[in-house]
C-alpha cells in the first residue's frame, strides 16, 4: 500500500515538473516574441466558414462546409495500392464515399510546418453545417474539371468566400488531375485534388503553368520554377501531392491581410 503511494507520489511529480517545465517555456517564448502568435494577427470575420485561432505556435482552424451534389454520397472507386496511398491506413480498405474523401482533402492541411521561421502545428477540424454561411462544395457524379470559383484567384478574392466544384470523373482532357475513376485512379489523388481547391479558398493562386496542345485541350501542367529553377513544392503546383510549408505560409499570409497570394512573389506577411 505505502509503495504505491509513493509510486503515485512520484508520478504527480513527474507530471508537474513536465507541466512547470512547459509552462515556463512557453512563457519565455512569449516574453521573446518568439510565437507566430506574436508575429501574426487574424482578425476573423464573424460570418466567414473559415474561422483562424492563432495560439502560440498552434494554428488552430475551424472550416464548416455544405457537401452537396449526386456526386457526394457514392461510393469512391477505392484502389488500395499500399503506400502509395496515404488514407490507405484510415479508411482500412474500405471504399469511402466522395463526401469522406472531401473532409480527408480539407484535413490534409493538417500537420506540422515550418512557418515564418517557427515550428507551428496546424489543426484542422472540417465541421458539415447547412447554415448558409458555410462553404458550398458541390459533388457532381460525372466527368468536369474540379475548380474553385470565382474561377480565378484575384485581387477579388474576399476571405472565406467562393464555392467548389468536384466531379466523380475526372476531366478526360485533364490526366494530370488523377481523378477518373473509371480507369481505377486511386481515390488519394481526388482528396489531392480537394486539397489544392481549398488551397485556392485559403487564397493560394496556382503554381503552375498549363500547357495546350493544338487543339486547345489541356495535354500537360508544369509546376512554376523558385528561384533556383526548381519545381516549386506545393499543393498548388502539381510537384507534390502534399501540402508544404509555403502553402500553410501563404494561408496565414492571406488571411493576416486578406490578399490572396501568388507563388510570383515571396508570402506578404503584412501586406503592402
Ligand atoms: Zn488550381
Amino acid at each position: 500500500m505505502f509503495k504505491k503511494i509513493i509510486a503515485v507520489s512520484a508520478l504527480i511529480a513527474a507530471i508537474l515538473l513536465v507541466v512547470v517545465s512547459f509552462s515556463t517555456l512557453q512563457d519565455t517564448d512569449s516574453i521573446r516574441g518568439e510565437t507566430l502568435e506574436d508575429l501574426v494577427q487574424i482578425t476573423n470575420s464573424p460570418d466567414s466558414p473559415v474561422q483562424i485561432d492563432i495560439d502560440g505556435n498552434h494554428i488552430n482552424v475551424e472550416v464548416s462546409v455544405n457537401i452537396s451534389g449526386d456526386g457526394a454520397d457514392k461510393d469512391s472507386r477505392w484502389k488500395s495500392n499500399g503506400a502509395q496511398n496515404m488514407f490507405a491506413s484510415i479508411f482500412m480498405g474500405a471504399a469511402p464515399t466522395y463526401r469522406e474523401l472531401v473532409l480527408g482533402g480539407i484535413t490534409a492541411w493538417s500537420g506540422d510546418y515550418i512557418v515564418f521561421g517557427k515550428i507551428v502545428f496546424v489543426n484542422v477540424v472540417v465541421v458539415e453545417s447547412d447554415d448558409p454561411n458555410a462553404f458550398p462544395v458541390i459533388v457532381m457524379e460525372g466527368f468536369g474539371t474540379a475548380k474553385y470559383t470565382p474561377e480565378t484567384v484575384t485581387e477579388d478574392w474576399v476571405p472565406g468566400t467562393g464555392r467548389a466544384t468536384f466531379y466523380t470523373c475526372g476531366d478526360p482532357n485533364a490526366p494530370s488531375l488523377g481523378t477518373d475513376a473509371a480507369k481505377g485512379a486511386p481515390t488519394d489523388a481526388f482528396i489531392y485534388v480537394v486539397s489544392h481547391e481549398f488551397g485556392h479558398a485559403f487564397g493560394l493562386g496556382d503554381a503552375y503553368e498549363p500547357v495546350y496542345d493544338n487543339d486547345g485541350d489541356r495535354v500537360e501542367t508544369v509546376p512554376y520554377s523558385d528561384a533556383n529553377g526548381l519545381p516549386i513544392k506545393s499543393i498548388m503546383s502539381g510537384a507534390v501531392g502534399a501540402v508544404t510549408d509555403r502553402d500553410v505560409e501563404m494561408f496565414v499570409a492571406a488571411y493576416s491581410t486578406g490578399d490572396w497570394q501568388s507563388f510570383q512573389s515571396e508570402p506578404l506577411l503584412f501586406g503592402e
